[in-house]
């Protein structure tokens, strides 16, 4: 069997994790708006009604409510805010750990083995919190699947050291700065990294740094986006060339034959 002489165009695939790596129907992402709304209920003396109202203005406009509670001078700390998944109702304890539905996310075999099949760097960057991230990536079976988890701490590595709520702006998917920061630290080329996301804004983000983007849990297209995948399951059929080998010279572990392809893919579409 001959080897293909077609080039993969991607050295790294980067991942955003929620509603990408595990879909929104697991209920957690409900869950984590429902506990901010609490928080600015219980912590910022908000309104029910206008906590809602907040939480959806304040993620448009600063791209996330704790972003948008320390823009505006409330002396909101990472760890009071994303300890509300956590540790925030320890005054109620039943709510302490757990409070997120993580036992709503299997164990995601195909998942697992397509990524497995992926010679490239597979890294996560996702604005969600290290604890959280792991700990999604750990009920999903795949924690060990990534080189790199850029997250929360990563773009905001400055913020424990805040002396005031306004010193060191969040930063966030989808700012620029953001991506600088956490292209930066994985050290890719964004010419030749395939970007994956379920958030429009993210993606036209992506786009902009010269990323080559996938929007993923749509059927159609959106502005900066080079493919749309319904489930990160279907990487395979839509981009099968992340598949494809190096050419003479490249890295020997990415060399496959035209079989060894076939057989990769067909395992990945079946789950096998
Ligand atoms: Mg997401």
């Amino acid at each position: 069997m001959g080897i293909s002489t077609i080039a993969s165009p991607f050295d790294s695939i980067i991942f955003d994790l929620d509603d990408t790596l595990y879909p929104s129907s697991t209920g957690i992402d409900k869950c984590v708006k429902k506990n901010i709304q609490l928080f600015l209920i219980q912590k910022c003396g908000f309104s029910e009604s206008k906590a809602l109202t907040q939480r959806v203005e304040l993620f448009k406009t600063y791209g996330s409510t704790l972003a948008g509670l320390r823009a505006q001078g409330l002396d909101i700390t990472a760890e009071d805010y994303h300890g509300l998944n956590f540790s925030f109702f320890s005054l109620r304890p039943s709510f302490v750990h757990g409070r997120l539905p993580y036992d709503s996310i299997d164990t995601d075999h195909q998942l697992r083995n397509l990524l497995l099949s992926i010679k490239q760097r597979k890294i996560v960057f996702t604005n969600s919190d290290r604890i959280h991230a792991m700990r999604a990536l750990d009920r999903l079976g795949i924690k060990d699947c990534f080189e790199q988890i850029i997250c929360f701490e990563t773009i905001n590595p400055n913020l424990p050291y805040s002396t005031r709520p306004d010193e060191f702006p969040i930063l966030l998917k989808p700012s620029l700065d953001a991506f600088k920061i956490a292209l930066d630290a994985a050290n890719v080329d964004p010419r030749r990294t395939l970007f994956l996301d379920d958030s429009v804004r993210n993606i036209a983000a992506g786009k902009e740094m010269g990323l080559h983007t996938v929007l993923v849990g749509k059927t159609m297209k959106s502005k900066g986006a080079d493919y749309a995948v319904e489930s990160v399951h279907n990487l395979a059929q839509v981009i099968p060339e992340i598949w494809a080998n190096e050419m003479d010279g490249g890295d020997p572990t990415m060399t496959r034959s035209k079989s060894e392809l076939e057989a990769v893919l067909a395992c990945a579409l079946v789950g096998a």
